[in-house]
């Protein structure tokens, strides 16, 4: 039987009833795998060995006739930066080459506790920083719908994976737009969930206020089905939240009809594409003519977005990538100035570290320096309480907002590999909900004229996945 093809509860159905083996399931990726990695440079490392023995666990319970769990079948794809027991992570970077951790991120355990097969790790922008995947130490990801376009970042190897069919779901992290921009370009469904729903336990960190795992998919079914099995309560995170998670799959079936979406007009100004634009009116109108009712609204202080969020990621970053010194971790140089304790420290995040990421730890330490803190950082947590009031004065008026996610489709390797300002824009509609804390996905509402996938973004309020799925089951 022909698996590849079906959703997530398809498969699992098809091995309970014996149409289907879990084994041939992950075969069969594995050998798409085979055929399109060297051109797209999606996976990093492949985990064969444990997902062969998952799959003959599976195997297993369906020939005794036990009930399978939600995910058995489901082939995944783990982004990188989420850390596997005795599976190499190296979030991208040459610092972590060698890296194999001792334990598994929350995320994942829970996947593989629900019969899901983890292929293996995705390539991403190093430690998530990016929009293109060109920050990877390991060569750009290339986006399967033209290979000399970028799949979008910074997980662009999970949303290419799912694109590509090298995988059936996979899981990202979002901390500026990483999940929601990569399933735009790439023409795929991802769900960034509300900061706090899913354990960021294991997840390495790039800016923890922001970062946030969540799901990529070919359907919002299957989207909602992953958000199922790992959202709720981690005591290994402090900041996830005792929030009790509903059935997302169920709520699906409830109509779109008589809700409320607001339509920002900041979301439609300078810098989106005709194309883009027209293919986000028609999603609008696909939701207009299922019930919902079209309100305009206006988010203010949307133009600080992303100076906002580069003072508060940059800062972060900085905190946390200080680890990263050659004795903890991975990567150590040896050699000449390393011989000395402060060289070794130098040299090893100096040739450990790409441009970018180099770029971050020194502005942020900038803007974390004495005598700069208040003008710099402090500004900067401030005006992300006004971005958060955009949104509940908005969620006062309407239950969801409709913008377009990427303001362009997928952009050619290298076009913006100088211009880090220009990389920057690409997401100035997903910063927002990043910083809000709030829950948002993109949908695939259409193409371009050369073919190139272009996404709706929804975005809802907080631990209002519910709505926001809803919503894009009626625009898929
Ligand atoms: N592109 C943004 C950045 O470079 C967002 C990255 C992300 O969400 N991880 O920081």
């Amino acid at each position: 039987m022909e698996t590849a093809s079906l959703t997530l509860s398809a498969v699992r159905a098809a091995v309970e009833a014996k149409k289907a083996t879990a084994t041939a399931v992950a075969e069969s990726y594995y050998k798409t795998i085979e055929a399109e990695n060297g051109t797209l440079n999606v996976f990093l490392t492949l985990s064969r060995e444990r997902a062969l023995a998952q799959a003959a666990k599976i195997d297993d319970l369906a020939a005794k006739g036990t009930p399978l769990p939600p995910l058995a079948g489901a082939a995944v794809a783990i982004k990188d930066v989420m850390v596997t027991r005795g599976l190499r992570t190296t979030a991208g970077s040459k610092i972590l080459e060698t890296y194999v951790p001792p334990y598994d991120c929350t995320a994942v355990a829970r996947l593989e506790a629900a019969g899901a097969m983890v292929l293996g790790k995705t390539n991403c922008d190093e430690f998530a920083m990016g929009s293109s995947n060109e920050n990877s130490a390991y060569g750009p990801v290339r986006n399967p719908h033209d290979t000399t376009r970028v799949p979008g970042g910074s997980s662009g190897g999970s949303a290419a994976a799912v694109a590509a069919g090298m995988a059936a779901a996979a899981l990202g992290s979002d901390t500026g737009g990483s999940i929601r921009q990569p399933a735009s370009l790439c023409g795929v469904v991802g769900l960034m969930p509300t900061y706090g729903r899913v354990s960021r336990y294991g997840l390495i960190a790039f800016a923890s206020s922001l970062d946030h795992i969540g799901p990529f998919a070919n359907t919002v079914e299957d989207a909602a089905l992953v958000l199922r099995v790992i959202a709720g309560r981690d005591p290994m995170d402090s900041t996830s939240a005792d929030v009790p998670v509903p059935d997302y799959v169920a709520e699906l079936a409830k109509p779109a009809r008589g809700l409320k979406i607001g339509v920002p007009k900041e979301y439609f100004g300078e810098g989106l594409d005709p194309e883009v634009r027209a293919a986000v009116e028609g999603g609008i109108q696909k939701l207009a003519k299922a019930g919902c009712e079209v309100v305009p609204v206006s988010m203010p202080h949307t133009a600080y977005a992303i100076p906002t969020y580069y003072v508060v990621a940059t800062a972060e970053a900085s905190a946390n990538l200080a680890r990263f010194d050659g004795v903890r971790y991975g990567f150590r140089a040896k050699d000449g100035d390393a011989r000395t304790l402060s060289g070794m420290y130098r040299t090893t995040r100096d040739r450990g570290f790409g441009t970018e990421v180099k770029r971050r730890i020194m502005l942020g330490t900038y803007a974390l320096s004495a005598g700069y803190y208040d003008a710099y950082y402090l500004k900067a947590q401030r005006v992300r309480t006004l971005l958060t009031r955009d949104f509940e004065e908005a969620f006062k008026r309407v239950d969801a907002l409709v913008t377009p996610t990427s303001p362009t489709p997928a952009f050619k390797i290298g076009e913006k590999a100088d211009d880090p300002l220009a990389m920057y824009l690409a997401d100035i509609y997903t910063v927002t909900a990043d910083l809000a804390g709030v829950p948002g996905i993109s949908v695939p509402c259409g193409k371009s004229k050369a073919g190139l996938p272009i996404g709706l973004q929804i975005l809802g309020r907080h631990f209002d996945e519910s709505t926001v799925l809803r919503l894009a089951k009626a625009a898929e």
